[in-house]
Order: structure tokens, then sequence, then C-alpha cells
């Protein structure tokens, strides 16, 4: 059987992008696949910025016992946003040579921008289409675990790699904290890092920012989840539109619900869009958060009365915090229309 590839490289990290050039080499039809940007975790999140923030904080030690030299230095300061800065340059250097799919690209090897999967014997799904190959190297590289240790002795325990003002970043840590709900509880929270939110891009972790819809789902995503609410962006600069979402008493008081509880998901579609979680509540209600996870198109998300150990038949009152809607005496389910990448939240009491 002809394949559209010999090799399929899945991962355009350190070892698939070396990967792509001994293929090269070697005169072998290849395809590098990569979910998010070329380069990994070494370009974007460990080695080149820990070294480059290392390479700072040598100059600046230097600088401290610059007298033991015979050098007499006045003052030392640290501008840490022109250490960041520096960080960021040379990350973005570093991903327009070295790392750049133009690179590989003009070495003959296919870059495909995409999430890949496989979905059957040589067949590999990305970027809405399938591609064959002979044979696929997986360099999807790992990820941090959290240790699986009941009542983990830890006001936060960290549960992702560091955040980024993105909505691939956001959406991906936010919506992979699913399996993670037995775990958080008082005492033993999961932390999902800091929220991005109001930073539109210009912080140090910068890539793009995300829309008011985003920020309005990280948010909602991160109180549902019960996560330490820590704000990333500059307090002193915060716009209304910021400043409105991070004091929003709805969402505040779900996110510190003294029942504890993690919110869960009680439905996510084959397609990857459209993502109910839900958290319940100390005075027995509950909260339920409505993601249109979708790229293009308004979705119509719901929640069946079951999901929320009611009666199928059994009274409640729903109040809509994303809109104000309230709605008295609803039986079975709810739904709700959400635009692309938004969010409605809402409280259902049961009628007593
Ligand atoms: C803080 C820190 C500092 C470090 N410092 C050093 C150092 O100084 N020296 C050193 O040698 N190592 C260092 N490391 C380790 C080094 O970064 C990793 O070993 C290396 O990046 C691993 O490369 P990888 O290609 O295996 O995986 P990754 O870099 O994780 O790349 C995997 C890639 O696969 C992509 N991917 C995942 N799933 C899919 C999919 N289904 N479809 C398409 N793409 C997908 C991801 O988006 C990612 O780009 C450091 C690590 C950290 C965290």
């Amino acid at each position: 059987m002809k394949h559209d590839y010999d090799l399929a490289i899945i991962g355009g990290g350190s070892a698939g992008i070396v990967a792509a050039e001994v293929a090269s080499n070697m005169g072998v039809k290849a395809a590098l696949i990569e979910a998010e940007r070329i380069g990994g975790d070494c370009l974007w999140t460990g080695c080149v910025p820990s070294k480059t923030l290392l390479a700072s904080a040598r100059v600046a030690n230097t600088v401290r016992n610059a007298a033991s030299f015979g050098i007499n230095v006045d003052s030392l300061s640290v501008d840490a946003t022109a250490v960041w800065a520096r960080i960021s340059r040379i990350r973005e250097s570093i991903a327009a040579t070295d790392d750049s799919p133009g690179r590989f690209r003009a070495m003959g090897v296919d870059v495909i921008e995409g999430r890949a999967r496989f979905t059957g014997g040589h067949r590999i799904e990305v970027a809405g289409r399938t591609i064959t190959a002979k044979y696929a190297l997986v360099c999807t590289g790992s990820r941090p675990a959290p240790l699986d240790v009941p009542g983990l002795d830890a006001s936060a325990c960290l549960t992702s790699e560091d955040i980024f003002d993105s909505w691939e970043s956001v959406s991906r840590i936010g919506f992979d904290q699913a399996e993670l709900h037995p775990y958080a509880g008082p005492g033993h929270w999961n932390d999902p890092d800091m929220l991005v939110v109001g930073m539109w891009g210009k912080g140090h972790v910068g890539r793009g920012g995300l829309t008011e819809a985003e920020y309005r789902s990280h948010f909602a995503l991160w109180c549902l989840l019960a996560a330490p609410l820590m704000i990333g962006c500059d307090v002193r600069r915060m716009d209304d539109f910021t400043h409105s979402l991070l004091i929003d008493g709805d969402l505040i008081a779900i996110n510190q619900d003294p029942l504890g509880r993690q919110g869960y998901w009680i439905a996510a579609d084959g397609h990857g869009w459209g993502e109910t979680c839900a958290k319940p509540l100390a005075d027995g209600s509950w909260a339920v958060g409505f993601f249109n996870t979708g790229d293009l198109d308004q979705r119509i998300l719901s929640v069946g009365w079951e999901h929320l150990g009611l009666d199928f038949d059994a009274l409640a009152d729903v109040h809509n915090l994303t809109t104000g809607e309230k709605h008295t005496g609803v039986t079975r389910s709810f739904s709700t229309r959400v635009d692309s990448h938004d969010v409605h939240v809402i409280r259902v009491r049961p009628a007593v």
C-alpha cells in the first residue's frame, strides 16, 4: 500500500525536530506534526527560559560580588520586566530561526499544525484530514502528573505546567483538570496555575492573549474548579472588563463555597466542543458551567436533572448568572445558547 509519508513524526519538541532533521538527511519523506508551537518544552517552558533566567541571575550575582574583584558598583537593581522581556526575545529569536517551521519545510519536511490522533493502522487524523504513514514516531513529550496521595498535605497542589496567556494554554490546562476532582477539597486544593485574566497578551507569559469571551470562560472555569484565584495581571492597570470579571461575587461565591467540591464534567461530546461542568454547593444547589469550546458556531448546551441527582420532574429555580435571566419551576433539564469559546454559568436551586 502506498502511503502519503514514509514517516510521520508526532510532536515538534526537541525529539521531534532532531528526528525531522535526520529524516531529511536520509531522504525520507516525512511529516512533522505539532499541536502547539515547534520547539516544545525546551524552547517554551524548559531549557531556554530557565537557562536565560539563570544567566541574568549570574550577572546579578557577579555585580553583587564585584567588590571582591576590586570593582566598585554603586548600586544594583534587578528589573524583572526587562529580564522577562529578554527571555521572550530569546525564545522568539530561536522560534524564528532554528525552530522555525520554515526551516523544516526548506529541508523537505511537511510541517502540519494540529493535534494528531491515530485512527487506524497507519492512519493519522490531524487538522481535519487524514494522512497515512508507513511508520510513525511518537515524540509527544511528557506532562507533570499530580501525586496520587489521598489527603496530600498541601494547601494547593500544582496540577499543570505553567500557564500562558493564550486560549490554547488556558483551555488545555483547565479542561485537563477533569479527572482530578476527587483529589480536591478543603486543605488540598488542586491548583491549575494563576489567572491570566486581563493580561491581554502583554505580560511575561504573553502569547497573544485571550478574547473577552475566553477570559470569561477562564475565570468561570477556575471558579467551578474551586481553584486558587491568583490574579496575574497588573492590578494597577486593570480595565473595566477585567475588574468587573474579577470581582464577580456570584462566581467567587461558587469558588469559595464551603462544601469545597471541585466541579466535574458531566458531558463532553466526542467532537471536542461543549463541556458541561457541575459543582455541588453547600446549600444543596448546583453551579453548572456550559463551555462552548468549539471554534466557530454558537451551541446549545444542556444539563439534565439526572446529572444533578434530581428527579426527572423535580421543580428547580434556575438563575443564569451570565445573562441575569431567572427561570422558576424548571423541570427535567435546562439548555442555553453559548457563543464560541464563551461560557454561561447557572445556579440550580431545587424547590423545597
Ligand atoms: C524547567 C526545565 C528546564 C530544563 N532544562 C533542560 C536543560 O537545560 N537541558 C536539557 O537537556 N533538558 C532540559 N529540560 C528537559 C527538556 O526540556 C525535555 O527533556 C525536552 O524538552 C523533551 O523533549 P520532547 O521532544 O521529548 O518533548 P516536548 O518538548 O514536550 O515536545 C513534545 C511536543 O509534542 C507536541 N504534542 C503532544 N501531543 C501531540 C499530538 N497528539 N499531536 C501533535 N503534537 C503533539 C507538544 O505540543 C510538544 O510540542 C528542562 C525541562 C524543564 C521543565
